[in-house]
């Protein structure tokens, strides 16, 4: 019996929290929850929730990793080893002290700032689960990252991390058909590579950096051509390479994203993923999102018609990145007869935001440097 019932599984109801106080609560070992005989005794701390000094000795309320809040309990702080989360703890209370115009640390702290504190310690997990949640579902080698030191704004509730773009009802892509048959596309390159077939340049430098003018089309090798991933005439296929940072904005733009490496100027940063949908359907949408005062449809130039990206609900990165001062072009890249909106680095950007310029109804005039050009055509796979 035991043995049918080897490839079974049944989802598990509780976290890996509870699961793991569970174990140290029954004095269980498990190698996978890492609970053994030398640490089974020792209790983990997800957070510091109060704070008070009695007879001299300080002491921190302080909720357990695996156990419901009513099982917190008051800790003198020569028990505890969390520095990292004691100091978050004296960041977010001077903050709360600050906001209540006091000075010095007061021997306990009152009803509303400790609720504050628990609020803050709360809001951090979920954005620590999140950006979690984001790095296991990328699948580009660039990294991300998420803070918010502005307000107890969580991860967007009506919002789903994707890689690739989404087709929606009513639109058939076709693949395209032809690769080409270079042994190496850089420097042996038979009938210009890709590009020349369509009797256009070579996109890309020996960098990786786009060196054609904005406007000339963008040709990436695909799986039909004989060249491999090392191919130089591949890089937007290969998705984010930077490490970026999802970040709340001060000046109440809502999120932003900010570069947290060196990115050299006409470098590709990221593809405008989302949903793709009919003219009809944009338009639509178009009406709602412009009473929302914000637009994340982004149109797309299609051979024979006309369909639009639509990141709303459903993107990667770029559904964060702010849409005003340029630094961010965006180029058009070809994939299956379709034009997709990538975003290059119009300058070098270091430890900065990046931000597109869309064109959206209300505000029709595009910036000289970060229009989405309907321009780039590139195909890959
Ligand atoms: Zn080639
Ligand atoms: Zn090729
Ligand atoms: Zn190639």
């Amino acid at each position: 019996m035991a043995e049918n019932l080897k490839d079974c599984c049944v989802p598990c109801k509780i976290t890996w929290d509870e699961l793991e106080g569970l174990c140290r609560l029954e004095k269980l070992y498990c190698q996978e929850l890492n609970v053994n005989r030398a640490n089974v005794n020792d209790y983990e701390v997800e957070f510091l929730c109060d704070y008070k000094r009695n007879k001299g000795e300080e002491f921190y309320f302080v909720k357990w990793k695996g156990f419901p809040e009513s099982d917190n309990t008051w800790e003198p702080k020569r028990n505890l080893k969390c520095p990292k989360l004691m100091k978050l703890f004296h960041l977010d209370l001077d903050q709360v002290l600050k906001r209540q115009k006091r000075r010095g640390l007061p021997k306990s702290l009152d009803r509303e700032a400790a609720l504050i504190l628990v609020q803050k310690a709360k809001h951090r997990q979920r954005l620590r689960q999140w950006e979690a949640h984001l790095n296991k579902t990328r699948n580009h080698p660039g990294r991300i990252f998420v803070t918010n030191d502005v307000d107890l704004d969580g991860p967007p509730k009506h919002f789903t991390y994707i890689n690739n773009y989404k087709v929606g009802p009513g639109i058939v892509l076709n693949e395209m058909a032809v690769g080409c048959e270079c042994k190496d596309c850089q420097k042996e390159p038979v009938k210009g590579c890709c590009p020349g077939a369509s009797l256009h340049r070579m996109a890309y430098n020996d960098k990786g950096q786009v060196r054609i003018r904005p406007g000339e089309p963008i040709y990436e090798c695909n799986s039909r051509c004989n060249c491999g991933p090392g191919c130089s005439n591949r890089v937007v296929q290969k998705g984010i390479q930077f490490d970026l940072c999802i970040f709340k904005t001060e000046n109440g733009r809502g999120w932003g994203v900010r570069t947290l490496q060196h990115i050299k100027k006409n470098t590709f940063v990221m593809e405008y993923v989302g949903e793709i949908i009919t003219t009809d359907e944009a338009e639509r949408r178009g009406h709602f999102y412009d009473c929302q005062g914000s637009t994340y449809l982004f149109d797309l130039d299609y051979v024979e018609d006309v369909y639009t990206v639509d990141a709303a609900h459903l993107g990667n990165i770029s559904h964060f990145v702010n849409h005003s001062v340029s630094v961010c072009r965006v180029r058009s890249l070809h994939i299956s007869r379709l034009f997709y909106p990538a975003l290059l680095a119009t300058r070098s950007v270091r430890h900065k935001s990046l931000a597109i310029h869309f064109v959206t109804k209300s505000n029709p005039v595009p910036s000289p440097s970060g229009v989405f050009q309907p321009v780039g055509a590139s195909h890959k796979n």
